[in-house]
């Protein structure tokens, strides 16, 4: 696993996970990036969906991305820490890289889920990503890319990298 600064949209990975809302429809920050950039029939895929639960992920197509899947996963909205947001959002890493492997893909990128409009502090959303992430690699082996959008998040990324 390795950490990485820049558009999740523009990555040639097998699946990119979109930082989505429980509806599945699109909405801001990097889910409106990945639809804007995989075009129209993205949404015509995840209405037929139905929405997803917060910590659970589904797979779609990539469309017009160079990803060829994408894994929406919807991670918590930060409350304090205190209704079960880290296992809701370590629920969202696993889920997503589960979903990877039942469809035999090879390499992951992640986004800082939860950590833009949820508002999760990034220092605690990065030390679970690293640490769920960690654990599942060392049972099922992956590339695992995540994707930074700010240099101040790449850092925290990286801080918490070498302490695996
Ligand atoms: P959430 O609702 O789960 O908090 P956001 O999209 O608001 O999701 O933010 C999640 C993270 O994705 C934030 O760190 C944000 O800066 C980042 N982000 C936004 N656009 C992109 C992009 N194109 N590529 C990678 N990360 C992005």
């Amino acid at each position: 696993m390795k950490a990485i600064l820049g558009d999740i949209t523009t990555l040639s990975v097998d699946a990119i996970v979109n930082a989505a809302n429980s509806s599945l429809l699109g909405g801001g920050g990097v889910d409106g990036a990945i639809h804007r950039a995989a075009g129209p029939d993205l949404v015509h895929e995840c209405r037929l969906l139905h929405g997803c639960k917060t910590g659970e992920a589904k797979i779609t197509g990539g469309y017009r991305l160079r990803a060829k899947f994408v894994i929406h996963t919807v991670g918590p909205v930060w409350n304090g820490g205190h209704k079960r947001e880290a296992e809701l959002l370590a629920s969202c890493y696993r889920r997503s890289l589960e979903l990877a492997v039942e469809h035999s893909l090879e390499s992951i990128a992640f986004p800082a889920i939860s950590t833009g409009i949820y508002g999760y502090p990034v220092a605690e959303a990065a030390s679970i990503a690293v640490s769920t992430v960690g654990d599942f690699l060392k049972v099922r082996p992956l590339e695992v890319i995540f994707c930074c959008f700010s240099g101040k998040d790449l850092a925290v990324y990286q801080a918490e990298l070498a302490k695996e």
